[in-house]
Parts: C-alpha cells; structure tokens; sequence
C-alpha cells in the first residue's frame, strides 16, 4: 500500500510567526502548479490560516494558536457536495480540480474547515494541495517536503511520510488528534498538544504568611490530575479540564471549591 503523507502541527510550539503562511504564499503566488493548482491570489486567500485563542485572566493567562490549512480529509464535505470537482487520491491528498472547480463557488461554503478559497482573478476554488507537486516531484525545487513544513522555525510543523498503519501507532504513541474529527472523521492533518486549544485550566497561588508559598503539594480533585508541588511564586496550574467542578486540595486540606466553563485564574489563596 503506498504511504501516505501527513502534516502534524504542535499547538505548544507555534509562536504565530506566519513562515507558513508566507512559505505558502512564496509557493503558489506567481506560480501555477497546474494541473495541481493554479496560482494564488496575492492578496486574501489564506490557504495556510492561523486561529488564535486566549486562555485565563491576567496574570495567569496563555494564547494558542491553531495552523489551519485542508485538513485533507477521508470523509471529505468538498468531495461529497462536489465529487466532480474534487479529487481524493490514493495517499489522502485531496485536490480540487483547477478546471471543474472554476465557477464554483458553493466549494467555499461546502468545507466546514473554512480551507476552501474562491480566487476570483482566475475564477477558481482552490486550497491547501498538501505541496502535492513537491511530493510528486514536478516542482524544480530541491524540497521533499511542503514549503509550511520546510519554513517553520520552532519545528511546530513536521511533515512525515508513513504507512498509515505505522502512523496510527505514531499517533496513539504521540497522542495525536485530528481537529473536529466528529465531521471529517481520518485525514492527513494531525495535531499535537491539542488540549492547548480544545480544554480549559485552573491556575493560582498559594500565601503563606502574606509571602508565595513555595513548595506545597496541591491537589485538583475531579480532575485525575497528578499532584503539583507549587513554584517560587506559590503558583500551581492544572491544564487539560472539561467544564466542572473541582476542589483545590494544599498539603492534604481542601482549601477551594471551583466551577468552571472555561479556562479561570483563581487568584491567591491564603494557607
Ligand atoms: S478540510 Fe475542507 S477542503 Fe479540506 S478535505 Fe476537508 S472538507 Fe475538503
Ligand atoms: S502544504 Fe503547501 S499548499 Fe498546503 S498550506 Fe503548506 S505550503 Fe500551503
């Protein structure tokens, strides 16, 4: 069975710089990869889009962000409202077609991704092709990989070229998610460190004598979570929470009750 190829994007590492996006654009603006893509427009489509998303109150706070090009699904909305347009290969790349997507424009609103652009200079949709003409080796370019994977500086996106069996294992091992998998089912896109942006903390401190009590085995109970022994400032944050209730629990002693919805900093708390 031939391999397939996946991007897996780690939220913890992506700091928002837009390589990607710009690694993108370099790729496919002024440049028509045909009968792959046609080129981009230079101005509005973001065929490699970053979500982002503020967790927490001030000072106990974090923002995540969420690379978001064609997830590439096997279960794909484009490819069932649009078969003709839309090509599904045998490794997972799903590919609009550049002649039977002119015109239309329902593709934009048929992928639930939001990945799914109408160039209205050339009057196409077009998306994310997962850098099929570098895989396949018609790009004059020296890279094996997609251009977003090559361009990023942390290394949030890695690019790797698996049988699926052996990334299913990859995946489980790494804890890997597909974003919104409940619509789209597998795919080619995958995420790491993904309770960064679907689950919500609780984080404070702990005073001990007016002063940051440093030290403290502090429990979350409800949460399953393992113990924390508190830092130089007192603080302590339990990450990866469902909405719910919780009880802080310091050297043994229940010392807060908590409800969340989402992500909360709870402030000092005097021990
Ligand atoms: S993310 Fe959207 S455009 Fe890409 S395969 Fe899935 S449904 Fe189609
Ligand atoms: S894989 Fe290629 S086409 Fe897709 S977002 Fe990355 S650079 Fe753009």
């Amino acid at each position: 069975m031939a391999k397939k190829n996946y991007l897996v994007i780690d939220i913890a590492y992506c700091h928002d710089c837009n390589d990607c996006f710009i690694a993108c654009k370099d790729e496919h603006y002024m440049n028509s990869w045909l009968p792959y893509t046609d080129e981009q427009e230079r101005h509005g489509p973001r065929w490699m889009n970053i979500e982002r998303q503020e967790r927490g109150q001030y000072p106990r706070i974090d923002v995540n962000f969420l690379p978001k090009p064609c997830q590439h699904c096997t279960d794909a909305a484009c490819a069932k409202a649009y078969p003709d347009a839309v090509q599904v290969r045998e490794d997972g790349i799903v590919i609009l077609d550049a002649e039977k997507a002119k015109g239309v424009k329902g593709l934009v609103d048929a992928c639930p991704y939001g990945a799914i652009w109408y160039n209205e200079e050339r009057d196409v949709a077009q998306k994310c092709t997962l850098c099929a003409h570098i895989l396949d080796g018609k790009a004059s370019s020296v890279l094996s990989c997609p251009r977003c994977a090559h361009s990023c500086p942390t290394g949030a996106i890695q690019f790797y070229s698996l049988d699926e069996a052996e990334f299913k294992t990859k995946a489980a091992e790494e804890g890997l998610v597909r974003y919104k998998s409940e619509i789209s089912g597998d795919g080619l896109v995958w995420y790491k460190n993904f309770y960064r942006w679907s689950s919500h903390f609780i984080a404070g401190g702990l005073l001990k004598d007016g002063d940051c009590a440093e030290g403290v085995t502090v429990e979350l109970k409800g949460a399953g979570a393992p113990a924390q022994v508190t830092n130089y400032f007192g603080d302590f944050w339990f990450d990866g929470l469902a909405p719910g209730t919780y009880t802080v629990v310091a050297n043994g002693k229940d010392v807060k009750e908590v409800t969340i919805e989402k992500s909360v900093n709870i402030g000092s708390i005097a021990i």
